[in-house]
């Protein structure tokens, strides 16, 4: 990671493990009284987010202001890009004011990739269309190690529309790196056979049962609409035969860990009874989202070396 975070694949096992270690460290600061440090006072952080966010956009600014930096965030609707000015245009002109770390989010697949060719100014991937979301898969990861001493040897069942996740394919990159038993499940349509190639140890069932038997943790994807046919999706057969239902969670660990990476659409991949039961961590989930953050904020702006 010489400048910014493009993706979860391209970084080594050593690499996320300082990330987590450093998120770890900065867990205990979110309950404390005072939330400020001024590891990054003087830096200047934008957030420019041309996809819909909530969790993402408010932790990473939340991230940046406890660290102690100045943060901007721009939406696509209110800059320039909607009277036709083009993406590079927009970022060049962007870095032209010397932020110190430009988060971003995109539609389209390696679109922070693309750019962090031509500008100065590290880039953090905030997700890009279907490709990754490097942070989800930090945060992830953290809220396992909450529940478990380590991932190796953990099952780890992903459930949903995978075909246009990044998170599914953040996570599978992370995981793997870390020897998790990793079960990908979902309906054939999106299930594509090559996520098994994605690493070793890979299975894919389009069975929810097989699926979450035995799992240690079971990662709920939303369907991704905005990235297929609304209006064809067969919105009530879904929530049927791949909504996560308490009978479900029954036949996975008994301390199983159920995650989403929101928005949840409860009654469409999530039954409420287990969005709302003990073994949710989704909020858990948000909250670890602005310790990474600052762990990856503080690691891309100061270059602090973390152990
Ligand atoms: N918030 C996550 C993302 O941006 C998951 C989702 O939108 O379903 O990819």
């Amino acid at each position: 990671m010489a400048s910014g975070l493009l993706g979860i694949e391209e970084l080594e096992r050593e690499q996320i493990q300082a990330l987590l270690d450093r998120g770890r460290y900065y867990q205990p600061m979110q309950t404390q009284p005072v939330k400020k440090l001024d590891t990054l006072r003087g830096k200047t952080i934008v957030n420019l987010f041309f996809e819909p966010s909530t969790r993402t956009r408010t932790s990473f600014e939340i991230a940046a202001k406890r660290l102690g930096a100045d943060t901007i965030s721009i939406s696509a609707q209110g800059s320039s890009l909607s009277k036709g000015e083009s993406l590079v245009d927009t970022l060049n002109t962007l870095d032209a004011m010397r932020p110190d770390a430009i988060v971003m989010r995109h539609a389209a697949s390696g679109a922070p990739h693309f750019l962090a060719r031509f500008l100065p100014t590290p880039i953090i991937n905030a997700g890009d269309g279907t490709h990754e979301h490097p942070t989800q898969a930090l945060l992830d990861a953290l809220t396992i190690l909450d529940h478990r001493p380590s991932l190796e040897g953990l099952r780890v069942a992903i459930i949903g529309d995978i075909s246009h996740s990044r998170v599914a394919r953040s996570n599978i990159h992370l995981l793997s790196k870390f020897g998790v038993d990793l079960v990908l499940c979902g309906p054939a349509p999106l299930l594509p056979s090559e996520f098994a190639q994605l690493a070793p140890g890979i299975t894919l069932t389009t069975s929810i049962e097989e699926a979450v038997s035995g799992a240690d943790v079971i990662m709920m994807l939303r369907v991704q609409l905005e990235r297929q046919n609304e209006t064809t999706f067969p919105k009530s057969e879904y929530f049927q035969f791949y909504g996560l239902h308490l009978e479900h969670v029954r036949l996975a660990k008994p301390d199983v860990i159920v995650m989403h990476p929101g928005p949840i659409n409860r009654g469409r991949e999530i039954a409420s009874e287990v969005a709302d039961s003990p073994s949710s961590a989704i909020l858990n989930q948000v909250e670890n989202g602005v310790a990474v953050r600052m762990a990856v904020l503080e690691k891309v702006v100061a270059q602090v070396v973390t152990q």
